[in-house]
């Protein structure tokens, strides 16, 4: 009988890592020194080393690029096909003018490009979504830190750093091994990439710089929601889907609007249009969603009047929860509470302020040799591969901007 592969132990699994950890051996002094080995930094690296700088990664994780493995439910939705051509979808990111200037029209074709020269295959799904075409994140990860090993960067996990200066010309980073491995490091560089994601963490190790921090929000997640008007039990729809077209409202005028899978929850709802509103919606808009995903009213009421309720444009369940009427069914009203579970949003909106860095090298105007990229920087997109596409293009453009600069400071 064959045997059955058997899955390490998770605390085995990271008893093995934190040994590999403890075996890289981290330099006193590199060109490049990238702070968090996320889907940024790993970009970052890969383009500062292909362009001939030392590098090395100093990651808190046992592991690099731990963070991709989760993303698009461990499928990793890593780039969105709206962003090639001459003319990418700016406006799905918060600040719109920012990424243009950073990611110039080829955006989409040159994070594919890179992908390509990962040995990456990828496929396309509605909404020029991209994923690898194993729909395994894993992929991902696995050509990102081959690459990264080929073009010598040294990897360096289990290593949180703690805090970053800057001493003439050279940057100082301090870091504090993983408890298990114990003790501190301290490396100085020509430059430093700041790619540490989003959240306070940021504001922790970075405080003394002085650079400016947006405040931070959670965005990209589910809405806590009251059912508005004649109401409809939440608890009755829990955990039904339905493809919708959704408005948000602010006194009665339309602010967003999206389409795709809304998912009703006890305490609201959630889904991927849900998600994408959650960018712009505030403690009092209402969210109206049209089920019919904008059929006109007549057809609607026709349909209704045939099948003697709602039950064949909408799912039945749903057609009776809204008491097979069909002006709910087109018009489902909801007033948004605010942010649900906003400890599990995708993103954190936030983070440092753009017009500090150069979009042409995303290095700091006042402080040279000093680059940042991801969600490090206060950009986000909207759910589809938006987020990771400008984690990856970012890196590349810090990298890229780090090597050259290090170069002429060495
Ligand atoms: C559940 C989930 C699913 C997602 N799915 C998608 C998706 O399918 N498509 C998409 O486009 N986006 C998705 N996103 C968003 C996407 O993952 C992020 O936008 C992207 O990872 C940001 O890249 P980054 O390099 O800026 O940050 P991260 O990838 O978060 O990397 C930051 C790294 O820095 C490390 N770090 C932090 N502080 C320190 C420190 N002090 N010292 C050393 N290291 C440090 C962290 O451990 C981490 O490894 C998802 C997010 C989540 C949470």
């Amino acid at each position: 009988m064959a045997r059955q592969a058997r899955r390490v132990p998770r605390s085995r699994a990271r008893e093995e890592a934190l040994a590999a950890a403890a075996a890289v051996r981290v330099a006193d002094a590199y060109d490049v020194v990238v702070v968090g080995g996320g889907a940024s930094g790993l970009a970052a690296a890969i383009a500062a080393a292909e362009a001939g700088a030392s590098v090395v990664v100093l990651e808190r994780d046992v592991a690099c690029g731990r963070t991709i493995l989760a993303t698009g439910n461990g499928r990793c939705n890593f780039m969105n096909a709206r962003l090639c051509g001459p003319a990418p979808a700016w406006g799905r990111y918060n600040d719109p003018a920012f990424v243009e200037a950073v990611s110039g029209p080829g955006f989409g074709d040159d994070v594919l490009a890179f992908f390509e020269g990962c040995g990456l295959a990828w496929a396309e799904e509605e909404g020029g979504r991209l994923y690898p075409l194993s729909r395994q994140a894993a992929s991902v990860r696995e050509v990102l830190l081959a690459r990264a090993r080929r073009a010598g960067v040294v990897l360096a996990p289990a290593r949180e750093v703690t805090g970053v200066s800057m001493d003439g010309t050279r940057c100082r980073i301090t870091c504090q091994n993983d408890p298990k491995m114990g003790g501190k490091c301290q490396v100085m560089s020509s430059c430093a990439v700041l790619s540490v994601g989003g959240g306070p963490t940021l504001a922790r190790s970075l405080g003394p710089l002085g650079l400016g921090l947006a405040p931070f929000e959670p965005v990209l997640c589910s809405l806590a929601c009251e059912p508005a008007g004649a109401g409809v039990s939440l608890a009755e729809l829990d955990g039904r889907r339905a493809h919708v077209t959704a408005r948000l409202l602010r006194d009665g005028a339309e602010v967003a609007r999206e389409e795709g899978e809304a998912l009703f929850r006890p305490y609201g709802l959630s889904g991927i249009v849900t998600f994408d509103l959650s960018r712009a919606a505030r403690a009092g808009d209402v969210i109206s969603l049209d089920l019919t995903c904008g059929m006109d009213p007549g057809s609607t009421r026709r349909l209704a009047h045939a099948a003697g309720g709602c039950t064949g444009l909408v799912d039945p369940v749903i057609a009776r929860a809204l008491g097979d009427d069909v002006e709910r069914v087109r018009d489902l009203r909801f007033a948004v509470r605010g942010p649900a579970e906003p400890e599990r949003a995708q993103v954190t909106r936030g983070g440092l302020a753009t017009r500090q860095f150069d979009p042409a090298t995303l290095e700091a105007r006042a402080l040279p040799g000093l680059f940042a990229c991801g969600e490090a920087l206060d950009v986000d997109g909207a759910c589809g591969g938006y987020n990771l596409a400008w984690a990856w293009k970012s890196g590349l453009v810090a990298g890229r901007a780090a090597a050259k600069s290090a170069g002429r400071r060495a």
